[in-house]
């Protein structure tokens, strides 16, 4: 029988945060940034099983235990958004064929991942997903396309789709990601009602040639700074589970505060077999969620997003990291299949989050709830193995 007396507090167990979360969630609330190491020992905290880097719990840089970090974290969310859940949905306009080399991308030079591959999609068609989206709760749009970067060409395509989402859905907000941007390219998509740009930085400056060797980090600098001139809102983030170190992922989300964006996407690698990331593997859910804080305190006021590979890498602590980031994509991604949407709707609800920008009940099910209990037809009573 199990003694409820029983069982040591293990260091930490009884004594709270270490004090130096408790400052650094005090400093967020007050919109300061951290410092570099603050953001370090959210990363390097240890899982409660493992041995930890700090001493204990009064010295100055004692692990902290991830609820620790998530709780200080959602008082930084809340603060600025409350129990808010944004909507993402993503349309790709024009699949894969890249000449890019990007090693993490589906959509690569030479690709054999065998995805989609098609030109771009009409305008009518894009606005028809849009609607979709929208029914279902979105309140942005992203339209996506492959490659380096767009032809006068494809700004007049996307200026199209942009006015035929608009004239639909005049409150809807746009945004547009179509790689490096060449001179007056922003400023056209702004004349056409775009109201976002998206270009992720991806990893840190000097981990980049690692990643891509046909672009820079500095073009793609550059790329965010230009939509923010044209007034373009920025969205720029990051892929994890790149080979980068700790101290590369500080380093990209420093990089990401200096270009001042208002809303900063968290990728987590999807290693396509076909690519040269193919069965990376290095990423834990609580290193996922660690890595979501991190942003959250570098970031108190801005979107944070947990975006691609959320399903694959946060599992079963998505509904946790709702509580840090305050934005996520709905349904499927660019190249793969995400959650069906009643999932991470219900799982929004389920958690205690409103969606942004809707009012009263949720979006309708794509179907009816399945609430009926299967009844056990295996294991034991039966001649079938039992579900262990
Ligand atoms: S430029 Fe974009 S579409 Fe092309 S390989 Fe890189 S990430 Fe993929």
């Amino acid at each position: 029988m199990m003694d409820e007396q029983a069982g040591p507090a293990g260091p930490g167990d009884a004594s709270g945060p270490p004090r130096w979360l408790e400052e650094l969630t005090e400093k967020a609330l007050q919109r300061r940034a951290p410092t570099r190491q603050e953001a370090l020992a959210v990363l390097r905290s240890p899982a409660g099983h493992e041995a930890g880097p700090g001493g204990g719990p009064g010295e100055p840089w004692a692990p902290a235990e991830l609820l620790d970090v998530v709780a200080g974290a959602a008082r930084v969310r809340r603060r600025y958004f409350g129990r808010r859940v944004k909507l993402n949905y993503l349309v790709n306009m024009k699949s894969g064929l890249c000449g890019e080399d990007c090693g993490y991308c589906s959509q690569r030079r030479g690709s054999q991942t065998g995805v989609l591959t098609y030109n771009w999609l009409a305008a009518d068609a894009v606005a028809a997903e849009a609607q979709r989206a929208a029914a279902r709760g979105a309140s942005r749009v992203c339209l996506v396309a492959s490659g380096r970067g767009p032809t006068e060409r494809d700004i007049e395509r996307v200026a199209g789709a942009v006015g035929a989402i608009k004239s639909d859905l005049p409150d809807i907000e746009v945004c547009v990601c179509l790689g490096l941007l060449g001179p007056g390219q922003a400023d056209r998509l702004k004349e056409a009602g775009a109201d976002a740009y998206n270009h992720n930085l991806n990893t840190a400056g000097d981990n980049y040639a690692e990643i891509c060797t046909t672009h820079t980090f500095e073009d793609r600098q550059a790329t965010v700074r230009e939509a923010a001139q044209a007034g373009l809102s920025p969205c720029s983030g990051v892929i994890m589970g790149l080979g980068e170190t700790d101290d590369q992922l500080v380093d990209v989300a420093f990089s990401l505060r200096e270009l001042e964006p208002a809303s900063v996407p968290v990728n987590f690698l999807m290693p396509f077999p076909g690519t040269p990331m193919e069965g990376m593997a290095e990423l834990s859910p609580e290193r996922c969620l660690r890595a979501l804080a991190m942003f959250r305190f570098v970031f108190p006021d801005v979107e944070v997003r947990m975006a691609g590979g959320r399903e694959m890498h946060l599992r079963s602590l998505q509904p946790l990291a709702l509580h840090v980031a305050n934005s996520l994509f709905l349904g499927d991604y660019l190249t793969s299949e995400g959650a069906p949407s009643q999932v991470d709707l219900d799982m929004v609800a389920d958690a205690g989050f409103v969606l942004e920008g809707w009012s009263g009940a949720l979006p309708p099910a794509d179907g009816p709830a399945e609430l009926r209990p299967a009844i056990r037809r295996r294991g034991p009573g039966t001649v079938l193995p039992a579900n262990t």
